[in-house]
């Protein structure tokens, strides 16, 4: 697969936070201001400030994709989308109905019709303001989990976080993206050195836990190619990890390969842009 630089690009991805504490991202498209939401574990008042911090317009938001049932990924949904009912704004919400049947939160939120409910499985392709949004499933100890690549032109964004393994659909689904969001949640020698219970120990490090940064580096070499720009190292934990080591894995990467891309660190209590 061959990408040219001069290929239109589309994608703008906001992190609005990442880590064990909450979750939200936004894929904007740069040329109409339509925005994606995925995740919501954030409360509301970070949710809109930290969308304003970024510049996405609120009333541009189209969809909310949910990963997963867990907390960080859904808490803040329901307060959110009462904020943007408000404004006269009602997303759709997308997800697995299992991790729907999971979460009082969504089943809540569908209910109260504070949002238009499209269920969403792996291995399928949808369309949302023309963004084609491949789903596909992630390796996690949830009900069900996802991960998602978005399309528009030549222009693709992947995005994968809560996941212990790659799996093979999942790397095929990440293969010629220009922006990654890559899972990079922890130090395998500070994870085993810290003071975590053992069973929550061997909970992350499994293969329905996180990804750690040996393990995103090494999917990171797989997925080189010369059209990849930006690399986004999601989910870190805040006790397992700081937020160097996962860029100086990930960085030593691309520097082995001689490749130009950048990579940055998603923060838990900082926004950041990549585009
Ligand atoms: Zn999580
Ligand atoms: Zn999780």
């Amino acid at each position: 697969m061959t990408h040219q630089t001069s290929s239109n690009t589309y994608f703008k991805l906001h992190v609005l936070a990442s880590g064990s504490k909450g979750n939200a991202s936004i894929v904007e498209r740069a040329d109409t201001g339509e925005g994606i939401v995925i995740d919501c574990g954030i409360c509301k008042r970070d949710f809109f400030v930290r969308c304003e911090e970024v510049g996405f317009d609120v009333y541009r938001i189209k969809a909310i994709l949910i990963t997963h049932e867990h907390s960080d990924h859904t808490k803040g949904l329901g307060v959110v989308l009462r904020g943007l009912a408000k404004l006269g704004v009602s997303p759709l919400l997308m997800t697995h109905p299992a991790i729907v049947g999971a979460s009082t939160q969504l089943d809540e939120v569908i209910s109260k019709n504070l949002c238009t409910y499209m269920p969403i499985e792996p291995q399928r392709l949808y369309e949302v303001s023309d963004i084609c949004l491949h789903v596909f499933a992630t390796s996690h100890d949830a009900v069900a989990s996802l991960g998602f690549r978005f399309m528009c032109g030549d222009d693709a964004l992947g995005f994968i976080t809560d996941t212990g393994v790659v799996l093979p659909e999942a790397h095929n689904a990440l293969l010629g993206v220009r922006i990654l969001a890559l899972e990079s949640n922890h130090d395998i020698d500070m994870l085993e050195k810290s003071e975590y219970p053992y069973n929550l120990k061997m909970r992350v490090q499994s293969n329905r836990g996180h990804l750690s940064n040996d393990q995103a580096a090494v999917e990171l070499s797989q997925l080189l190619h010369a059209g990849l720009e930006q690399v986004v190292a999601m989910h870190v934990s805040q006790n397992n990890n700081t937020y160097r080591l996962p860029v100086e894995t990930l960085q030593r990467v691309l520097s082995q390969a001689d490749h130009p891309a950048c990579v940055r660190v998603a923060y838990q209590d900082r926004v950041v842009s990549v585009s």
